[in-house]
C-alpha cells in the first residue's frame, strides 16, 4: 500500500494555502465588482456532459479524462473543466428562465482533474478559477470579460502577462477554412505526428493546437482563420479589437491558436507570461454560442474563461512577486504554572471574542521556550500570567516589536483589548 499522495496532486500547507486565499480573495471581490455570482457544480459528472461538448477527438476527452464506472454502472467522469458542467447546471436548473436577470453572470473555483504527465504547472488535480457570462452576443461582453481577467492579474501584481488573441469565426466560417486546412495539410500527411493523422481525418483545426515538434514545424506556414472569416464574423472581430484598444489592452494576434476544447466559436484568448524562456498559459477562454443549445437549452450566446490557479502562483513566484499575506498573531500568552490553566483558557477566549486572534502555552514549557514560540507566530503582544497576576488582577502587557510595556487589569484586557493596545502607541 502507497501512503503518499497519488502522482500529480500536491498538498496544499498553510503558508501556501494563505496565498490561495488571498487570490481567491480577490477574485471574489472582483467579481463582485462585475456583477459576477458564484456557482458550485459537482467534482464528477456523468461522462457525456464532458465528452460530446468538450469534443470526442480533443486531448481532454481522448486521453486525459478521470473516468470510471460506479457500482450503478453509471459511466462518471471527475469533471477536467468548468465550462460543460456550468452549462449543464445553467440548462438543468432553467436559470436562462428569467429575461430581466440577463446576462447570467456566474463565476466556480475548485478542483479539476486530468491524467496528464506531471511537471511544473501541470497537474493531475489543479485547480480553476472561471466564469461564464450567459446571454449576450455584444462584444463588449468578450472585451469586459477578457479585461476583467486583466484586472485580476494587475491586482495581484503581475503585469507581465500578454494577451494572444484569435478568432474562430462563424460555424461558416470554419468550414471553409477546415477545407483549406485539409488541402494544405494532405501533401504533409505523412509527416505528421500519429496523433495529428488522426486528427486530419477527425477534426483538422486539432493539428494546428499539437504539441509535437514535427507538427508545429509543417502547422507554421497553414493558412490563416483570418483569411476565411465571412463579413459577420471579420466584423465581429474588428469589434472586439477596437472595444481592446480603446481600454488600452495590448493584444498579440494568434492566428494558430485554437485551444484545446471544441465548443468555442469567434472570440478565443489565452494569457500568457515567459517564465525561464517558457510560455506558460495562465488563463484562457472565448465565446462558445452553441454550447447551451447542445444541453438542449434555448441558445443562448456563452463566453467565460478559466485560470489555471497553480500555474498564476508559480508565475507569480518566478517574477518575484510576493502576495502581501502575513502569518501574525496578535496575541500570545505565557502561562506560569498549571494553577492558571482555566484562568489562561478565559483569557484567550475573551480576547478572540473581541475579533483578535489569541495563542498560548498549553505545555507547561519553561519561560523562555514560551517567548520563544511567540516570536516563532510572529505575535504582536505578550503577557505573561501567574498565580501573582490572577490574584492582584495586575499584568504587563508588552509590544514585542517596540517592547513598549503597560501595566493592565486582566478585565480591562478581557473586556476592552483594543483600547489597551492603544495605550502602547
Ligand atoms: P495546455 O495547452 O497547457 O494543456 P489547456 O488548453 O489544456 O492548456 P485549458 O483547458 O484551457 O488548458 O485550461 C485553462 C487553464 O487551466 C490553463 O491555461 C492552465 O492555466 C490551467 N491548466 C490546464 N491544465 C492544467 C493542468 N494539468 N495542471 C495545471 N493547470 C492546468
Ligand atoms: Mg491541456
Amino acid at each position: 500500500m502507497k501512503l503518499q499522495k497519488p502522482k500529480g496532486t500536491q498538498d496544499i500547507l498553510p503558508k501556501e494555502a494563505a496565498k490561495w486565499n488571498y487570490v481567491e480573495n480577490k477574485a471574489r471581490e472582483l467579481f463582485a465588482q462585475y456583477h459576477y455570482g458564484e456557482i458550485r457544480t459537482p467534482m464528477f459528472e456523468h461522462y457525456e456532459v464532458i465528452s460530446r461538448s468538450v469534443g470526442d477527438t480533443s486531448d481532454i476527452v481522448t486521453k486525459e479524462m478521470y473516468d470510471f464506472y460506479d457500482k450503478g454502472e453509471r459511466h462518471i467522469t471527475l469533471r477536467p473543466e468548468g465550462t460543460a458542467p456550468v452549462v449543464r447546471s445553467y440548462v438543468e436548473n432553467k436559470l436562462f428562465a428569467p429575461e430581466v436577470q440577463k446576462p447570467v453572470k456566474l463565476f466556480y473555483m475548485g478542483s479539476m482533474f486530468r491524467y496528464e504527465r506531471p511537471q511544473a504547472g501541470r497537474l493531475r488535480e489543479f485547480h480553476q478559477i472561471g466564469v461564464e457570462c450567459f446571454g449576450s452576443s455584444n462584444p463588449a461582453t468578450d472585451v469586459e470579460t477578457i479585461a476583467m481577467a486583466w484586472h485580476l492579474f494587475e491586482s495581484l501584481g503581475n503585469k507581465q502577462v500578454k494577451l494572444h488573441l484569435n478568432t474562430l469565426g462563424s460555424s461558416e466560417s470554419r468550414q471553409a477554412y477546415r477545407q483549406a486546412l485539409i488541402d494544405y495539410l494532405l501533401p504533409y500527411k505523412e509527416s505528421l505526428s500519429k496523433d495529428s493523422q488522426r486528427r486530419l481525418e477527425e477534426n483538422p483545426l486539432r493539428v494546428l493546437d499539437s504539441k509535437e515538434k514535427e507538427d508545429k514545424i509543417i502547422v507554421a506556414n497553414a493558412p490563416s482563420i483570418l483569411d476565411y472569416l465571412d463579413e459577420e464574423s471579420a466584423n465581429y472581430f474588428e469589434t472586439v479589437r477596437q472595444m481592446l484598444d480603446s481600454l488600452g489592452l495590448p493584444y498579440e494576434i494568434d492566428n494558430r491558436m485554437v485551444r484545446g476544447l471544441d465548443y468555442y466559436n469567434h472570440t478565443i484568448f489565452e494569457f500568457i507570461t515567459e517564465v525561464d524562456g517558457n510560455e506558460l498559459t495562465i488563463c484562457a477562454g472565448g465565446r462558445y454560442d452553441k454550447l447551451v443549445d447542445y444541453f438542449g437549452g434555448p441558445e443562448t450566446a456563452g463566453f467565460g474563461f478559466g485560470l489555471g490557479v497553480e500555474r498564476l502562483l508559480l508565475v507569480l513566484d518566478k517574477l518575484g512577486i510576493e502576495l502581501p499575506v502575513e502569518d501574525s498573531l496578535d496575541f500570545y500568552l505565557v502561562v506560569l504554572g498549571n494553577e492558571v490553566n482555566g484562568k489562561a483558557l478565559e483569557l484567550v477566549q475573551a480576547i478572540r471574542y473581541q475579533g483578535f486572534s489569541a495563542e498560548r502555552d498549553y505545555l507547561d514549557r519553561k519561560l523562555k521556550a514560551q517567548f520563544k514560540s511567540a516570536d516563532s507566530f510572529n505575535a504582536k503582544y505578550i503577557l505573561t500570567l501567574g498565580e501573582n497576576e490572577v490574584e492582584t488582577n495586575q499584568a504587563t502587557l508588552k509590544d514585542n516589536q517596540t517592547r513598549a510595556e503597560v501595566v493592565v487589569a486582566l478585565d480591562e484586557l478581557m473586556t476592552n483589548f483594543a483600547q489597551v493596545i492603544e495605550k502602547l502607541k
